[in-house]
C-alpha cells in the first residue's frame, strides 16, 4: 500500500484492518477496565459478550449500517463465526468488498480508541 499514490486517510484507515487481524484493538472491557475475563462488556453496546471481536465485526448492533454495506458486496454469511471472522478480516484488496470492510474496521477502530480515551 505504501508503493501506491494512496492518501493518508486511506493507509490510516487499512492500519485498523491490520490492527483488527493482528487482534490489538480492546473491544471489550470489565467495569471500563482492560481485562482477562472470559466473559466482558462490548465497549460499544456494552452487551456482554465472550467472543469479543466476533461480536464487535459481526454482530454488535451499533455497527449494523456498515455491516449491511459489507454484507451488500460480499454475501450475507449463513453462520456469523470465527470462520466468517477469518474471512471477513483477511479479504484483499483486489476484492470485491475490501473497502467496506477497511471503514468498518475504521470505524470500530476509532469508536473503541474514543471508549478508552474517555474512560
Ligand atoms: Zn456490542
Amino acid at each position: 500500500m505504501l508503493h501506491a499514490d494512496v492518501n493518508w486517510s486511506c493507509l490510516r484507515d487499512v492500519r485498523s484492518l491490520v490492527r483488527f487481524r493482528c487482534g490489538i484493538v480492546t473491544v471489550s472491557h470489565r467495569n471500563h477496565k482492560c481485562s482477562q475475563a472470559r466473559v466482558q462488556g462490548c465497549v460499544f453496546c456494552n452487551s456482554s459478550v465472550s467472543d469479543f471481536y466476533l461480536h464487535s465485526v459481526l454482530c454488535c448492533s451499533k455497527w449494523d449500517a456498515l455491516r449491511s454495506l459489507v454484507f451488500s458486496k460480499v454475501g450475507v454469511p449463513a453462520l456469523l463465526n470465527r470462520t466468517t471472522l477469518y474471512r471477513l478480516l483477511n479479504i484483499m484488496p483486489s476484492d470485491l468488498g475490501f473497502m467496506d470492510v477497511v471503514t468498518l474496521c475504521s470505524a470500530l477502530d476509532g469508536a473503541a480508541d474514543l471508549f478508552w480515551r474517555e474512560k
